[in-house]
Formats: C-alpha cells, sequence, structure tokens
C-alpha cells in the first residue's frame, strides 16, 4: 500500500476530487501531515471521518517507528534505525552543530555500489524508499527530538541517485513552502557518481550541493575501491560536476575517504588538487571509519593532517570531516548491518 506521504500537493487534489471531496481537504491534508507532522489519521482533527476511512483504504500513514535510537555521549549524536511498513529498516542520523541540527538520510534499503569500505553495501540492494519514506524519517526525527531540523544530507544508507525520481520528489516536497520550507542550499545529496543521473540533475536547476564521493584520483585505484568506477571514467564524472557547476552555481563538494596505506600518500594528495585546485570545490577528508568486514583501517592523526598539508599547499580548500558519533556506530550502515547480523530487523 502506497504512503500519503508521497504524494505532493497536485496527486492529493486529484484523489480528493477523486473522492468527490471540496478541493481545500487536500491543502488541509498536506498541511497534516508535512507541517504539522502529524503521527497518525487520528490526530487529523479537522479532516471528517467519513474521508479518512476512505484514505485509509488507500493509503498507508503513520509515523516511522524507532526500532533502535544510540545517543552519543561524546558529542549527542543520535542514531536511529526506523522501522519501514514492509518489515525493512533503515538508519537516520541527527547531529547537532553550531549552525542547527543537521539530519542523515537514507534513500535505499541497502545499497548496489559495492564500495570496499562500506558497510551499507554489504548485502545489496533490497529495494528502494519511497519520498514519503525519505521525508519520515526527518518527520521522525524532528517529532522526537522536540528540535528544529536546518540542514539534511542525503548521505545515509543507499545511492540517491539510484533512486532518482523518489529522490528528486523528496527534495521538492522538503523544501516546499507548504511543507518543513528547508531551503535547497541546506540540502546536500552524496553521489558515488552515476555520471548520467548527475547531467540530469543539472539541468534540474535546484540550489541544493552536490557532493562527489572521489576517494581515489586515478581510474585504476577508483576501480579497486569503487565498482562504480569501472562504468564512468572520472574524466566523464568530472565533465558532469563541471555541468552541474555551470548550471547551478553551486560549489562541488569532493568527499574523500583517507584509507590508511591505500590513498593517503603525497602522489595522491596531488592528484587529489590537480582535480580540485581548478575548480569551485571544497575537499572533505573523512579519515575512514572502519568496517570489521572490511579491512581497511583510517590513517593515523598525523598522517591525516600532513595530507590535508600538502592539499593546502596546493590552495585546495579542504577540511577534515569532524567525526561524530563513532561511539554509536555512526558510519555508514552499520546500525542496520548489526541489527542484521543479531536478527532483529530484515
Ligand atoms: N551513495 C552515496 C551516499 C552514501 S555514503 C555516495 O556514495 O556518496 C556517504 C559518504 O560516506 C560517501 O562519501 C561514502 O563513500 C562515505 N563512506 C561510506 N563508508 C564509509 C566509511 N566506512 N568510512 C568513511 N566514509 C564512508
Amino acid at each position: 500500500m502506497r504512503e500519503l506521504s508521497d504524494l505532493d500537493m497536485k496527486e492529493l487534489a486529484e484523489e480528493i476530487a477523486a473522492l468527490g471531496e471540496k478541493s481545500f481537504r487536500a491543502a488541509q491534508l498536506y498541511d497534516w501531515i508535512h507541517r504539522k507532522l502529524a503521527c497518525s489519521y487520528e490526530e487529523m482533527s479537522n479532516i471528517p471521518g467519513k474521508l479518512k476511512e476512505a484514505l485509509k483504504e488507500r493509503f498507508h500513514f503513520g509515523a516511522l517507528p524507532i526500532r533502535v535510537k544510540q545517543e552519543s555521549a561524546q558529542d549527542g549524536t543520535v542514531k536511529y534505525l526506523f522501522g519501514l511498513a514492509d518489515g525493512n529498516a533503515v538508519e537516520t542520523v541527527l547531529m547537532r552543530y553550531r549552525y542547527g541540527n543537521s539530519v542523515c538520510v537514507s534513500s535505499q534499503v541497502g545499497c548496489r555500489m559495492g564500495c570496499a569500505f562500506c558497510a551499507s553495501t554489504l548485502g545489496g540492494l533490497k529495494r528502494s524508499l519511497s519520498a514519503g519514506e525519505i521525508l519520515g524519517q526527518i518527520y521522525a526525527v524532528q517529532q522526537d527530538s522536540g528540535e528544529r531540523v536546518s540542514h539534511v544530507v542525503v548521505m545515509g544508507i543507499g545511492e540517491p541517485l539510484d533512486n532518482y525520481d523518489n529522490v528528486l520528489r523528496f527534495i521538492r516536497m522538503l523544501s516546499d513552502e507548504k511543507g518543513l520550507n528547508i531551503s535547497q542550499r541546506n540540502i546536500t545529496l552524496s553521489t558515488c557518481g552515476l555520471v548520467p543521473e548527475i547531467r540530469r540533475l543539472a539541468a534540474e536547476k535546484l540550489q541544493i550541493t552536490l557532493a562527489l564521493s572521489l576517494h581515489a584520483v586515478n581510474d585504476e585505484k577508483r576501480k579497486s575501491i569503487m565498482p562504480v568506477a569501472k562504468r564512468y571514467s572520472l574524466a566523464e564524472v568530472m565533465e558532469a560536476v563541471d555541468l552541474y557547476f555551470k548550471e547551478t552555481g553551486r560549489r562541488v563538494s569532493f568527499e574523500y575517504a583517507l584509507i590508511a596505506g591505500v590513498n593517503d600518500t603525497v602522489r595522491d594528495a596531488d592528484g587529489l588538487a590537480a582535480l580540485a585546485a581548478p575548480r569551485h570545490c571544497h575537499v572533505n577528508l573523512i579519515p575512514v571509519n572502519p568496517v570489521t568486514e572490511r579491512g581497511l583501517e583510517e590513517p593515523t592523526k598525523e598522517a591525516v593532517n600532513s595530507f590535508l598539508g600538502e592539499l593546502t599547499k596546493r590552495h585546495v580548500t579542504a577540511t577534515v570531516r569532524r567525526e561524530l558519533g563513532r561511539d554509536i556506530d555512526g558510519a555508514c550502515g552499520q546500525l542496520r548491518h548489526k541489527a542484521k547480523e543479531s536478527g532483529n530487523v530484515m
């Protein structure tokens, strides 16, 4: 059964018309779902019971249930495992920064991209999430924390551009003034580099930030840790990223997970600078979060700093991502993976 929260304003209006109801009911419903963040049909006090019954027969509606919640004692980061109507589960993370609260959402159950360092891809792809299921993660976090969410990053489980239509609908609804009205400039979408979809996204002319998971600066090395690099060369990816900048004027982020002995040499820094320096971009260095099954190690603090120094020397704007929630399985897909291993979720 479809989620009621998947319907955008236009579809909701069509549904209401098909049920023979007055058109203002659509706006009322949209407000309950996407602004008041109702958790059930019962809460919608100004909606007639007959209409609720009719909707119940057609659409599932309800807040995503919290299956697991872990709060970091170190930095207040909260990691949630949310249940979905079909028994699957996804992870969502709330990070508290000085500039506001940022939520990291999942876009798929599992992932089929197969990156060598990532826990999300270990069991492959189960299915994509609907727009309502992605929105629901933010709504549930805001309800549970009682705090406003100001920033959203699509960097949880899954490859968002492998779920293009639903993710685009999600972004449009999230930034809609009839909903949470989160500025597109405060939304970041991270991709491993699906070239046709980056080009398609550029044409949408949104104001969101595009983050590219680079992780290696030549095709050979990139292929060895990211299977997607066998489909698209770095040259093609860079061309697509340049198009994104040209169409949107938005500075692109390059994500670079530092893995000891794999991509952390001076030569790597040099190659990264060659890609980054000529572009309007920002480099985010992430010391790799070790995943037991992956056997990859993070570089020492000194190695990370010297890599950063090499970039700065070459006039690249780069920062090391502050690590949040290490004590609560903060890295991509680790919580769902562990819950699966212990038989708690599908
Ligand atoms: N599929 C998308 C978004 C999800 S992952 C993408 O590939 O960009 C979000 C970021 O975390 C990506 O840059 C990803 O490469 C990185 N990542 C995954 N596993 C990691 C790990 N163990 N340590 C550090 N970063 C990791």
